[in-house]
């Protein structure tokens, strides 16, 4: 059976990074690794290492992004989990098996990682994100 190798990220839609990073930072004592545009995701993107995984703090760049709608609904705060399995599709096999809703139902290829999301009504409420990570060409 397929099963969740780790908690690769975990990902908050915030109004503003600069004003959001001194909480992270400063009074939780995260070290910052990088912030990053995302054009793929109209998002610019913090990366706040923590153990083996990561927190990322998401703003949107443009009204028309998911996560810009996401923010003008529900305001800031989690937007999805993201769990990391070894083999994406086996396990989409077997969520599709188990009846799970998804929202992708076969994994996007992108340089690096394959990805897809897990519908939130399936998951009480939390979108997922499913990970599996590649051998970058
Ligand atoms: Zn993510």
């Amino acid at each position: 059976m397929e099963t969740i190798k780790k908690l690769n990220h975990i990902a908050i839609v915030v109004r503003d990074i600069d004003a959001s990073l001194p909480f992270w930072e400063n009074a939780l004592g995260i070290q910052l690794d990088h912030i990053e545009e995302v054009p793929s995701q109209q998002a610019r993107v913090a990366f706040l290492p923590v153990g083996d995984s990561e927190i990322e703090l998401v703003q949107p760049t443009t009204a028309e992004s998911g996560t810009a709608s996401f923010l003008e609904k529900r305001g800031e705060g989690l937007h999805h989990l993201c769990v990391e399995v070894a083999d994406i599709d086996a396990m989409l096999a077997q969520l599709k098996t188990a009846g799970i809703r998804l929202i992708n139902e076969e994994a996007l290829v992108l340089p690096g990682r394959k990805m897809a999301f897990v519908h939130p009504k399936a998951a009480n409420g939390v979108l997922i994100e499913l990970y599996e990570l590649t051998e970058p060409e």
